[in-house]
């Protein structure tokens, strides 16, 4: 069932956007060589609590993570760890947070010192194929007008996008229905009605769109070896253009 928020839930949902948001530009701003993830995420869970929140991902389904921090070849829910930032990398940074009883996630793409044009046509295009997607919500469209526009957009560039993780709705929970995937055929799926609230987020590889876990049963990697991107923001459907929830301060 999909939830349709009432507008105090709704004020509720912007706070804790706006919260997670800050909370993901401010630990992005920190990312550079010579830092570790552990570092990145230590930092995340300590704004997060300073703020009077609670860590959604901190232990969520058993996530040993204070973060999900997904460098290069991996795609999602990376667990920090000791590894250092070296110039080249591409650094996924996914928060989730709880606030006044609702749900805040969001990810970016950070680039390190990224000097190959195509990966950094990856990072771009993955944000041009999230913003594509929030265009395409709107109310009496479909769920799969976002799925289309996202897949349109990160194909258009010859880049592939991941079948096995999607977005999802949001609200009192991180993961509520409906699943939102960055691909599929537009027209279909639930009619999108003012006040839902969803979290779009693409996935995209330079290879093949194939994905596998690695030992960790975590860390979903690129089968081919090739870098992945990843960005999120949840949105409210509104009359006209939905409301981005996650904006942030920056943009
Ligand atoms: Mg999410």
């Amino acid at each position: 069932m999909i939830i349709v928020k009432s507008e105090s839930d709704l004020l509720k949902m912007r706070a804790s956007g706006k919260l997670v948001a800050t909370v993901r530009d401010t630990v992005a701003a920190e990312i550079r060589p010579g830092v570790t993830t552990a570092e990145l995420a230590d930092y995340a869970h300590e704004l997060i609590e300073k703020a009077g929140a609670t860590n959604a991902f901190f232990g969520y389904r058993g996530f040993p993570g204070k973060v999900c921090i997904s460098v290069n070849d991996a795609v999602v829910h990376g667990i920090p760890d000791d590894r250092r930032i070296t110039m080249g990398d591409i650094v996924s940074l996914d928060v989730g947070l709880v606030l006044d009883g609702f749900v805040g996630d969001t990810a970016t793409t950070v680039m390190v010192g990224v000097t190959d044009p195509d990966v950094m046509r990856l990072v771009r295009v993955t944000e041009d194929a999230l913003q594509a997607g929030i265009s395409a919500a709107r109310v009496g469209g479909r769920l799969t007008d976002i799925s289309s526009a996202v897949q349109k957009t990160a194909e258009k560039a010859g880049f592939s996008v991941v079948r096995d993780f999607v977005g999802h709705g949001i609200g009192r929970n991180m993961h509520e229905d409906p699943q939102v995937p960055n691909f599929g055929q537009p027209g279909k799926g639930a009619v999108l009605r003012q006040g839902m609230t969803l979290a779009i987020e693409p996935m995209v590889n330079m290879g093949r769109a194939a994905v596998t876990i690695e030992d960790d049963n975590w860390t979903v990697v690129t089968e081919d070896g090739s870098f992945s991107a990843h960005c999120e923001h949840m949105i409210a459907i509104r009359d006209g253009e939905a409301e981005i929830l996650t904006r942030g301060e920056g943009a």
